[in-house]
C-alpha cells in the first residue's frame, strides 16, 4: 500500500474522527487510520460523555443523531467507610433539557458513528491498520508506515492514537517513558439489568440517567469509584493512580470485586448480571503532562496529548479530545491554504488550543493532580465526613453537642486540625 493524502489521522477515537470530520468537510483528502477492525472496537471509558460544543456546532441535533444512552439528570458523590456512607446529590431541571449536560454512551457504538460521519464527509477510513512509525523527509513528518501494509504519504499527520501515542513518540514530541505519578488506570464492569429495575432503583423516568462517584472505596489506594446508568446496564468501576496502585501490591480486579461487595454498592448492583470487564490507562497529570503539541508536519490531539482533566469531581476526556481534534483539523485547513506545514505553519493549532476551554481549564486546574495525591482524601476524610453526619443524625438520649464542637472533636480525632488546615489551603490553591 502506498498512497498520498492531504492529511493522515492516526486513530479513529473521538479526537481522530473529529479531526478527520473537520478536514473532510473542508474538502481535504484525509486518511483516518485505525488499528481496530472497526473504530471503537476495543475502546472503553467510564461512561459519561460531557457536552461536546465542537460537535454540537457541526450537528445541532447531536442528541437526536448520535447513538447515546441516557442523559444525566442526577449527579452524586458518596463518601464511604466500612458500612457507613454519606451521599450528595444534585438533580437539576436544566440537566433534563436539551442541550443536555451529559450522556452515558458505549464507545464501540459512539466511536463507530463518529468515524462514519467523517467517512460520509469524505474521509477514507482504513481499519485493521496499526501505524508503527512516522515517515520523515528532510527532517519533517511526511507520512506513516503501517504494520505489514506499507506507507501512506501526506504533508501533515494528526496523532490521535491515545494515551500511549507511538506516533507522537516516533515524531520525538513526547518522552519515551511515563511518570507513574501522572498516570491512572481504570477498570470497569458492565452489569446487565432490566431497564425498569434501573429506573426504580435510581429514581429515573424516560431517558434520564444517574452518574455517581465514590470516595473511600479503593482499599486505601488513591483513586475513586463510579457508577453510571445505561438504558439496561450499569457501568461501574474504579480509577487508581498508577504509582499508588503499584506500591499497594493489590490488583485492580481484586479491588473492583471488593468494591462490588461493599454493602452500599452491592445493593445497587443486586440482581444484575456481569457482562464484561475492561481496563485502560488514563493520562491524569493535567497541564504539566502535555507534550509538544506541534512539530514539523505533525499535530498531537486528545489523550495522545494528555488532554484529560481529572478534577476529582468529573473526569473529562472525550470532550477535550473532540475539541482538540476539531481545532487540529482547523489548523491543518489554515496550513493547507497557506501551503505551509512546517512547525511554524501549524502553530495556529497551539494558538487555537490556548484560546480554547481545553488549555484554559487544564491550566486553571494545574495543581489538582498534585492535590489528589493526598492519601487523606481516600481514607481519613471519608471517615471524618461519615462520622460527623452519623453523629448529627443520631438521637440517643445523650445531651447534644454544638455542631462546631462536634466537628472540631471529630476532625481532631480522624484527621488532625493541622492536616485539615494545610489540606484546605492546598485545595483552595488547586481549584
Ligand atoms: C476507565 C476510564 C474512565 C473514563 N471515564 C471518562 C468519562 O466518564 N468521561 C470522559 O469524557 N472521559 C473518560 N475517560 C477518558 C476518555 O476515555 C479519553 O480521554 C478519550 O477516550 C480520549 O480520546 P482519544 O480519541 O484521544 O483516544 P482514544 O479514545 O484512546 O482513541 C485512540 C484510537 O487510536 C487507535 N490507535 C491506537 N494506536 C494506534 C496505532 N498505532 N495505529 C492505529 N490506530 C491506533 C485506538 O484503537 C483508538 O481507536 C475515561 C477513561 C478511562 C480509561
Amino acid at each position: 500500500m502506498s498512497k498520498s493524502y492531504q492529511a493522515i489521522v492516526v486513530g479513529a477515537g473521538p479526537a481522530g474522527s473529529s479531526a478527520a470530520l473537520t478536514m473532510a468537510r473542508a474538502g481535504l483528502e484525509v486518511a483516518l487510520v485505525e488499528r481496530g477492525t472497526f473504530p471503537g472496537e476495543k475502546n472503553m471509558f467510564g461512561g459519561v460523555l460531557h457536552r461536546l460544543p465542537a460537535l454540537e456546532e457541526v450537528f445541532p441535533d447531536f442528541w437526536d443523531r448520535a447513538p447515546l444512552e441516557r442523559h444525566i439528570v442526577k449527579k452524586g458523590v458518596t463518601f464511604m467507610t466500612g458500612d457507613s456512607s454519606f451521599s450528595t446529590l444534585i438533580e437539576a431541571g436544566n440537566f433534563d433539557r436539551t442541550p443536555y449536560n451529559g450522556y452515558t454512551v458505549f464507545r464501540p457504538r459512539f466511536d463507530r458513528w463518529l468515524a462514519d460521519e467523517a467517512v460520509k464527509a469524505g474521509a477514507t477510513l482504513i481499519t485493521s491498520a496499526t501505524v508503527e512509525d512516522v515517515v520523515t523527509r528532510g527532517g519533517r513528518v511526511a507520512g506513516v508506515s503501517i504494520l505489514d501494509r506499507g506507507e501512506l504519504a501526506a504533508p501533515v499527520v494528526v496523532a490521535a492514537d491515545g494515551v500511549l501515542s507511538f506516533t507522537a513518540l516516533k515524531a520525538g514530541l513526547r518522552r519515551p517513558t511515563f511518570d507513574p505519578a501522572q498516570m491512572a488506570v481504570g477498570i470497569k464492569a458492565l452489569i446487565d439489568m432490566p431497564r425498569e429495575v434501573i429506573d426504580d432503583r435510581f429514581g429515573l423516568v424516560r431517558d434520564q440517567g444517574y452518574a455517581g462517584e465514590f470516595v473511600g472505596c479503593t482499599g486505601g489506594v488513591r483513586g475513586g469509584g463510579f457508577l453510571y446508568t445505561n438504558y439496561d446496564s450499569l457501568s461501574i468501576g474504579l480509577v487508581f493512580h498508577l504509582a499508588s496502585l503499584r506500591v499497594s501490591g493489590k490488583t485492580p480486579y481484586d479491588l473492583l470485586n471488593e468494591f462490588l461487595e461493599q454493602p452500599q454498592v452491592a445493593k445497587l448492583v443486586r440482581g444484575g448480571r456481569l457482562q464484561e470487564y475492561s481496563a485502560h490507562l488514563i493520562p491524569e497529570g493535567g497541564f504539566d503532562m502535555i507534550p509538544e503539541l506541534v512539530g514539523d508536519g505533525i499535530l498531537v490531539t486528545g489523550d495522545a496529548a494528555a488532554l484529560c482533566n481529572a478534577t476529582g469531581v468529573n473526569l473529562e476526556g472525550i470532550n477535550l479530545a473532540t475539541q482538540s481534534g476539531v481545532l487540529a483539523g482547523q489548523a491543518v485547513i489554515a496550513a493547507q491554504q497557506a501551503g505551509d506545514f512546517s512547525r511554524k505553519g501549524l502553530e495556529e493549532y497551539r494558538r487555537l488550543m490556548n484560546d480554547s476551554y481545553v488549555i484554559k481549564d487544564l491550566k486553571l486546574y494545574r495543581k489538582a493532580p498534585h492535590m489528589l495525591h493526598n492519601d487523606r482524601i481516600y481514607n481519613e476524610y471519608p471517615e471524618l465526613i461519615t462520622s460527623v453526619m452519623e453523629q448529627i443524625y443520631s438521637i440517643d438520649g445523650a445531651p447534644k453537642e454544638s455542631l462546631s464542637k462536634l466537628f472540631l472533636k471529630t476532625a481532631r480525632e480522624k484527621v488532625g486540625l493541622a492536616n485539615i488546615l494545610s489540606d484546605a489551603f492546598g485545595a483552595w490553591r488547586a481549584v
